[in-house]
């Protein structure tokens, strides 16, 4: 059996984010990091925006090191290996490759995966979900396939597809149920402008609707909506939302929220003192927003706690306080969102929202800000809004107080 100072589970962001933390305070231990997939760690973010939008990018592209990093920091890496039981009273994982292996202290950034709405017909051929590198190279072969491609759900993800696939000007379906793009987060006049962009851009769209069945020969041919219409696609794309990945924990007696997370205290440990959570799959007490638990579902979080955990694995003893940085580009469209919009609405807003030049400020109930999502086409220009929402959101200025001069840095 082999023994490691720190074993990582999971081969995303935030394990590859635990090795620099780590590194930081221990330069000597050794570290092993498993990964289920079979490619080295890599993110996310670019999988639905320049990996589509060109589809000639290498798979290596979206890798989140250089392949001597993992050399250079003595991490043993195994990917296409899964870890498939903890053994806490022994220490130790049992790998999917028969190999058992024994740990001091184990990190838990096992994300999330993608899931699909359980309609009549969604295990035809042409129909699938979008998280990882294999479905980026499934849904490139449909659009070189020049297949008209239906995508159920508008949540970031959805858009994003939908924006890149309408760049190479093939045929794009939108169904949603809610009124515009980004219905769980964004203002209806958010909303109302992104609508436009992809109508300028040639989408066809069913907002207000919901999917019914998909029918097919083998492989799908048509969606039906709730309003009976049915409509002929080559292939289809549900980006429907994510469950956590929280079965290892549940089966090694670690605490868990249902559906929200392994519970992790200030310093991202679990309920076992050996074993950390980060990313995605980490439900924390976020000391910025008010010490309320959540997990968050966004590529920076996810990085930032991977640091974090790994640092405090090897005895930094740190609280993780972060104000929650998401971002999302749709067409020549930026937007960044800092805090959390679920503990507020949006009462004020600055710029143009007619031309996706503007910043919507939303406060809680006692009329301060929790959160801030700002769009532009100028990228550069949402560094100083993301600073100045940052800072009255730490602050929890009121939002009646703000001036577009405080946030339009
Ligand atoms: C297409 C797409 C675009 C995105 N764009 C943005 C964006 O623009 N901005 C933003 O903020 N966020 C974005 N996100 C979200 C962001 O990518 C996630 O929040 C981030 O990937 C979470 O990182 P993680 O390390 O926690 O988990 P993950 O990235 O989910 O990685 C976990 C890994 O662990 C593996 N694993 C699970 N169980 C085991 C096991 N038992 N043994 C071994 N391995 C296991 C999984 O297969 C997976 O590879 C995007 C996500 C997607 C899918």
């Amino acid at each position: 059996m082999s023994q490691f100072n720190y074993v990582l589970v999971g081969g995303g962001v935030a394990s590859v984010n635990a090795v620099i933390g780590i590194r930081e305070i221990d330069p000597a231990g050794s570290i092993l990091l498993v990964g289920e997939e079979a490619y080295p760690p890599y993110d996310r973010p670019p999988l639905s925006k320049k990996m589509l939008t060109n589809l000639d990018l290498g798979l290596d592209e979206p890798e989140s090191k250089f392949p001597n990093f993992y050399e250079d920091q003595g991490v043993t890496l195994m990917s296409g290996v899964r870890v498939e039981s903890i053994d806490r009273d022994a220490k130790t994982v049992q790998l999917s490759n028969g190999e058992t292996v024994g740990y001091e202290k184990l990190l838990l950034a096992t994300g999330s995966h993608a899931v699909q709405v359980g309609v009549e017909g969604s295990d035809l051929q042409g129909v699938q979900t979008f998280r990882t590198m294999d479905d980026m190279i499934q849904l490139r072969e449909a659009i070189r396939a020049k297949k008209t491609i239906a995508l159920v759900g508008m949540g970031y993800v959805g858009a994003e597809l939908a924006a890149s696939i309408l760049a190479h000007h093939s045929k794009v379906i939108i169904v949603e149920q809610g009124a515009h793009p980004w219905a769980r987060f964004a203002s209806s006049h958010a909303g109302s402008y992104l609508r436009g962009q992809f109508v300028t851009n040639g989408a066809e769209m069913r907002f207000n609707h919901s999917l019914l069945t998909l029918k097919g020969d083998g492989h799908v041919s048509s969606i039906v909506l709730s309003s009976g219409e049915e409509l002929k696609v080559g292939h289809v794309v549900f980006g429907v939302g994510v469950a956590l990945n929280d079965e290892l924990a549940r089966s090694s007696g670690l605490e868990v929220e249902n559906g929200n997370g392994i519970i992790v205290d200030a310093h991202l440990r679990t309920s076992d003192p050996a074993i950390f959570a980060a990313g995605d799959v980490a439900n924390f007490p976020d000391a910025m927003m008010g010490a309320r638990r959540w997990h968050a579902e966004h590529h920076l979080h996810a990085k930032w706690e991977g640091h974090q955990a790994g640092r405090n694995m090897a005895g930094a003893g740190e609280t993780f306080e972060r104000i929650p940085y998401f971002w999302s580009d749709l067409f020549d469209d930026h937007m960044i969102l800092r805090g959390d919009p679920d503990r507020g609405t949006v009462v004020k807003s600055f710029g143009t929202p007619d031309v996706g030049e503007f910043v919507d400020l939303y406060a809680d109930a006692a009329g301060n800000l929790v959160a801030g999502l700002a769009m532009s086409k100028n990228e550069p220009s949402l560094d100083g809004i993301s600073d100045a929402l940052e800072e009255h959101i730490k602050l929890a200025t009121p939002v009646a107080v703000l001036t577009k001069e405080m946030i339009l840095k």
